[in-house]
């Protein structure tokens, strides 16, 4: 279940986030298709666990806002 952590839009732009395998595997980042921001890599032992690592970093950095 690699994308069970639902990434959300750009906080800058509103574009679609992407997540990227980095270091053969050992890390990854997200960054944003449309103004290219990125979350630093995510070191971690499996990429699982590397997207799940990044995927968080990338949301923390989402503003709060209420959804509906
Ligand atoms: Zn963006």
């Amino acid at each position: 279940m690699m994308d069970n952590i639902k990434l959300k839009p750009c906080p800058f732009c509103g574009g679609e986030p992407m997540y990227s395998v980095v270091n053969h595997g050992d890390g990854g980042i997200v960054y944003c298709t449309k103004c290219g921001i990125c979350t630093t890599s995510a070191l971690t032992d499996t990429p699982y666990t590397a997207y799940e690592a990044a995927a968080a970093a990338w949301n923390r950095r989402v503003p709060e806002k209420e959804e509906n």
